[in-house]
């Protein structure tokens, strides 16, 4: 296609990507026998021939196809593959639900302090004191922003904290006499949610949410018997509203022994606005590497601290950071604990980033980064509106969620517009999650985008529904800017191939 006729070139209305993407083989396609990318000084000693060191057993005969470049063909190829990539420090990532939030650089640097990063998890105590202070402060940080009594650090990302949660859950009522059978999950759920709850040995049941997207106490009341052992609700929800209706439901529950477990990966909406604590929640799970700021997707690593109530504290997964006197330990001695849900304390780096980043903006900062997660989510909302149909059309929090509705009346996908969004500089949101809404668009910009770039986006999305309508042939090709096109997923997964032919261009 001629540049200048692709509307996503278009002045400088959108940030859109032009050139210099190289196109870059394996690193084994790249090598030239013989080529080296170090250069040490001579050792000044002699030479030794491995075999008269090394026992044979353990000697490798040869090393066929070690890749062979020089210094600055290492650098560059990945250099290159990394400009293929996409983050958020690159443009804006809406991806709704996962909360792909600026991470402030000053975190990195606290984090790779050498008396952090160099330690040893076997260090003694009297080693670590200031790591075991870092730790003790983080929960207590946490115990303040949730309204929880008491909070711990281990588990390793949001869907491990929901099944130490569960484990907890399960104990509580075992100590009570009865685990209870059922866990209920409104139908807004994280897909997370039953799966967590299937693994700590519950049968999940489905509450049909309200024509407002939210649980209806009524239905709670309805399915809320004695072998139901908690409700496990999100809030905000994955419709990105508020259930404002949450004291009156954790009372329905709280009145027939359940418990209520809150999803609070996405805290980052409400956070020094309102306390889950204070609206009911027995059990809490945090998103460090969401709300906290951590860079996160591509695998990790996370964070999912858990908070729970008094009641449920002896149950909580050792050891457990505490203090005597001016001195921090690890206290192992929790005879009713479900015990040990990680190796050593927990993913530690993230906890120095989700420290440095609640320190560095303080009780207000806190608040605003929340106010404008929801400001951004709003405008967003009202701008698009118009355009695109809103199902649920109720003041949202930190994440709008629209339909298909338009695109299909056009005849294009939701997939179509999100690869399409790819071409205009800007990663696509979360489509087809929630399936309470007819494929959906769930969008969530991070609170730190400016009016500008929210503008942009927004500007993106219906410069693409018109082509929708004039042009469908630019959304049904894309992406047409990427280093690879529309990838076969499916196909990518079951028969994976890693090496390059010029052909692949
Ligand atoms: C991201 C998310 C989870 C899962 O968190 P992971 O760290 O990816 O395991 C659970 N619930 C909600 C609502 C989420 O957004």
């Amino acid at each position: 296609m001629p540049k200048n006729s692709d509307p996503s070139n278009t002045g400088s209305r959108f940030p859109g990507s032009r050139g210099l993407v190289m196109r870059e083989p394996t690193v084994f396609d790249r090598s030239t026998a013989g080529r080296i990318g170090c250069s040490l000084r001579d050792p000044g000693v002699p030479p030794v021939e491995p075999s008269s060191v090394i026992p044979a057993e353990l000697l490798r005969e040869g090393l066929e196809g070690f890749p062979e470049v020089s210094e600055a063909e290492a650098v560059r190829h990945f250099i290159r593959l990394s400009q293929w990539n996409y983050g958020v420090d690159t443009g804006p990532y809406p991806l709704g639900s996962c909360t792909m939030k600026y991470n402030p650089k000053i975190n990195e640097w606290a984090a790779l302090l050498e008396g952090f990063k160099d330690l040893h998890p076997m260090a003694p105590e009297e080693l670590i004191q200031g790591a075991l202070q870092l730790m003790f402060d983080l929960a207590g940080l946490l115990e303040e922003i949730s309204g929880m009594d008491r909070v711990t650090l281990q588990p390793a990302a949001g869907a491990h904290g929901e099944l130490t949660g569960m484990l907890m859950i399960r104990a509580y009522h075992a100590s009570h006499g009865n685990p209870r059978s059922k866990v209920l999950i409104p139908d807004t759920a994280h897909g997370t949610n039953p799966a967590s709850c299937s693994l700590a040995n519950y049968r999940a049941v489905q509450i049909k949410s309200g024509p407002d997207g939210l649980i209806d106490p009524a239905e709670v009341d309805r399915l809320m018997d004695e072998e139901v052992a908690a409700i496990m609700v999100t809030n905000p929800n994955t419709l990105g509203l508020f259930e404002s209706r949450i004291q009156q439901v954790a009372e329905i529950v709280h009145s027939r022994g359940g418990l209520v477990y809150c999803d609070g990966a996405n805290l980052n909406a409400i956070m020094g606005i309102t306390r889950p604590g204070d609206f009911g929640a027995d059990v809490l799970h945090f998103n460090l590497h969401k709300t906290f700021s951590t860079p996160h997707g591509g695998g990790g690593p996370g964070s999912g601290p858990v908070g729970v109530t008094k009641a449920l504290e002896p149950f909580l997964p050792v050891p457990i950071v505490v203090k005597d006197g001016d001195r921090y330990r690890l206290d192992l001695d929790q005879p009713d604990s479900i015990g040990k849900v990680r190796s050593f304390y927990g993913n530690f780096g993230v906890m120095v980033r989700a420290y440095a980043y609640i320190r560095e903006l303080g009780a207000k900062g806190i608040k605003h980064a929340s106010q404008m997660a929801v400001l951004n989510a709003n405008y967003i909302k009202e701008c698009l509106k118009e355009h695109f149909h809103l199902p649920y059309d109720a003041p949202c929090m930190h994440e709008c969620v629209f339909s298909e509705k338009e695109l299909a009346d056009l005849g294009v996908k939701t997939m179509d517009l999100a690869k399409r969004l790819m071409d205009y500089g800007f990663h696509p949101p979360t489509v087809y999650f929630p399936l309470v809404v007819k494929v959906a668009i769930m969008i969530e910009p991070t609170e730190t985008e400016s009016k500008h770039d929210v503008d942009q986006f927004c500007g993106a999305m219906i410069a693409i529904l018109k082509e929708a309508e004039q042009n469908p042939e630019l959304l049904t090709g894309a992406p047409h800017k990427t280093r690879v096109g529309r990838l076969d997923e499916v196909k990518a997964v079951k028969d994976l191939k890693v090496r390059w032919t010029p052909e692949d261009d």
